[in-house]
């Protein structure tokens, strides 16, 4: 795909992009797809590219991410297995012992410098899976067995693709009849509107991933401010969401334990925290061979950071995560009870 018109002037901060989703790529099984022809049918002026495999297109070889998610391409395909996944060492289980995942999407909007999916996927275009109904089928199975609880906006955000996919309303009307079922719907979006076109379920907790402004202007490219998130935190608690905050990943910046500080200070003074669901701690840390990619893909400084390495995942050293866990625990202990903070640690 040409990421750019042909006609792009030379000087390279003005080459214009294509915009996200201008080029949708569909296997042909996936175009036969009601759930595809909702998603085309809200991009009509998509110019639509038929392929035989999504691999064709998200697999080759030699791709920029970085430079792709500037023109990011829709790729509709349909998966040959359900999407459902136990979930990960890395990944908080908030208390849960049958803790599952969902990837039926694969890839963000948003640009995060220390993006584990950038040391997963080859490609920075976004898959969509539209044969949802498998991994419902597949999730019925499980809730068959007892209770679960499933992340299903992980590797991706479910909510910021909400206008142009809506697929957490497909999963708020699953859950909404499944009374052993919790989902965990993780975002770092802030639309207020896109939240009211929802209906309000207590089978699902919003996870809003807070973090400092330095830290989302130096390397969470394309997210809202902290502001926006704490209104959309305020909005969805007035709207009957449960909200849990997630603190999680907490990045080594520069003056750390100051900078996140002033951020408890705005979070306190923005939400009834009495309110909040629960909250999530944890420092930022990733497996051995997603950090080997992200390197060669995406030198800068998180990738570059002097981590160590514990049982296959890199982390910060005691001297500089143990401060900062140390004060999200004073802070957030001071607003909620200690059983409802849970903390990841290597
Ligand atoms: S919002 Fe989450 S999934 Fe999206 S790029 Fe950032 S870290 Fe990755």
């Amino acid at each position: 795909m040409s990421l750019m018109h042909s006609d792009s002037p030379a000087s390279a901060d003005k080459i214009p992009y294509r915009s996200a989703f201008s080029v949708v790529y569909a296997e042909e099984a996936a175009l036969a797809h009601p759930r595809a022809q909702r998603i085309l049918a809200g991009l009509p002026d998509a110019e639509v590219i038929r392929c035989r495999d999504y691999r064709e297109i998200f697999n080759r070889p030699h791709q920029e991410p970085a430079l792709q998610k500037k023109a990011q391409a829709l790729i509709l395909a349909v998966s040959d297995r359900a999407r459902v996944y136990p979930g990960a060492p890395v990944c908080q289980d908030f208390g849960n012992d049958r803790f599952y995942y969902t990837s039926d999407v694969m890839n963000c909007v948003f640009d995060c410098e220390y993006c584990y999916l950038q040391g997963m996927y080859p490609s920075g275009h976004i898959v969509v899976f539209v044969n949802t109904e498998d991994t419902f089928a597949e999730l019925d199975t499980i809730l068959s067995d007892g209770p679960a609880y499933v992340c299903i906006s992980y590797d991706t955000d479910l909510l910021a693709l909400e206008p142009k996919l809506g697929l957490v309303a497909d999963w708020i009307a699953f859950a909404s009849e499944r009374p052993t079922l919790t989902l965990e719907l993780r975002t770092k979006s802030a639309s207020c509107a896109v939240l009211r076109s929802l209906p309000v379920s207590d089978r699902v907790i919003l996870a809003l991933t807070l973090s400092p402004d330095p830290v989302i202007r130096a390397m969470e490219h394309r997210t809202p401010p902290l502001s926006a998130r704490l209104a959309l935190a305020s909005g969805a608690l007035d709207l009957g969401w449960k909200v849990r905050l997630c603190f999680d990943p907490m990045i080594a910046v520069h003056n750390a334990v100051a900078v996140y500080d002033k951020m408890f200070d705005e979070v306190a003074a923005a939400l009834p925290m009495e309110r909040i669901h629960d909250a999530s701690v944890g420092l930022f840390r990733i497996s051995r061979e997603y950090l080997k990619e992200m390197r060669s893909r995406r030198p800068c400084a998180v990738t570059y950071y002097p981590y160590e390495l514990t049982d296959g995942v890199y982390h910060y050293p005691t001297e500089i995560g143990e401060p900062l866990v140390e004060l999200a625990l004073r802070r957030l202990g001071a607003m909620l009870p200690r059983d409802r903070i849970f903390l990841w640690s290597v």
